[in-house]
């Protein structure tokens, strides 16, 4: 279903590939103006050609999100290109190394919680300032099952459970603000990055699979349709809130 997004400027981190690249895509086909973040400028650049080449509007602002001055600058070229930030999805994340807890490393650690979790914070804190000087927004955190189980490594795991802690934060203090702050939670879905864990270990990558009950990956635009929705204002009394998307994996 399309939302009304004409007139309105959508941040999507990880815009380059995967389940962002799906995103960005779909909020532009409802009429937003993407800015498309990424690390990954050839990636992120096609992205927004593709989108260009559809009708869409859309800019790439090449950016890492554990850094605060990239993040910064981020937000701002969206308000000066688009005159507002209205809609973001904060969904850059990487996997680190799949290893158990003893034989994993303190770069490994702190790698994956600088993106996966000061990412999100950071974001968070740069996105709501400009939705608090604006007229409100909404906002959407990718977290996953791995952030409500113990399902991957400890570094992960940890910051896919923390994104909830900070959407449930950013929710309570935003909600008499006019922004609304979930997340989605995927279950396995088919992008790069499981393509990686795939081929690193495809034992664990089949049985993982298997324990979906729907017996299959997920495609990005089945998480994409759901950010559209709690970006939009069909999903007006939604909060604070976490969405799985996930073949049924939680409720087994
Ligand atoms: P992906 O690897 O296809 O895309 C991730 C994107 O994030 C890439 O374009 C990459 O360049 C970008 N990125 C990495 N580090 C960055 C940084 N420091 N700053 C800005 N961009 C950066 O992976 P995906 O599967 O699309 O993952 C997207 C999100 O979904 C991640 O947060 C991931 O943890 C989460 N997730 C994925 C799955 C899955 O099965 N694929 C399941 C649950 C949650």
């Amino acid at each position: 279903m399309p939302y009304e997004f004409e007139g309105k400027a959508a941040i999507v981190t990880g815009g380059a590939s995967g389940i962002g690249r799906a995103a960005a895509n779909r909020l532009a086909s409802d009429g937003a103006s993407v800015v498309v973040a990424d690390i990954d400028r050839d990636g992120g650049e096609s992205v927004v050609d593709g989108i260009e080449s559809s009708g869409g509007e859309a800019t790439f602002v090449e950016t890492d999100v554990s850094s605060e001055s990239s993040v910064k600058n981020l937000v701002d070229t969206t308000l000066e290109t688009y005159g507002s930030l209205d809609m973001a999805f904060n969904n850059a994340g990487i996997e680190g190394d799949n290893e158990p807890t003893v034989d994993q490393t303190v770069d490994n650690w702190d790698r994956v919680v600088d993106v996966n979790m000061k990412g999100v914070w950071l974001c968070l804190k740069h996105e709501i300032r400009a939705m608090l000087e604006g007229e409100g927004g909404a906002i959407v955190n990718t977290s996953s099952i791995s952030g409500q189980t113990g399902a991957g490594a400890a570094p992960y795991v940890a910051t896919k459970h923390g994104i909830l802690g900070l959407t449930r934060t950013a929710a309570v203090e935003t909600a008499q603000d006019d922004i609304r702050v979930n997340a989605v939670c995927p279950g396995t879905i088919d992008t790069p990055l499981s393509q990686r864990f795939q081929e690193k270990t495809p034992e664990a990558f089949e049985q993982f699979v298997e324990m979906h009950p729907m017996g299959r990956l997920g495609e990005p635009e089945e998480i994409a349709d759901a950010v559209a929705w709690l970006l939009s204002e069909e999903a007006s009394f939604a909060t604070g809130d976490m969405f799985q998307i996930d073949g049924g994996y939680m409720a087994l």
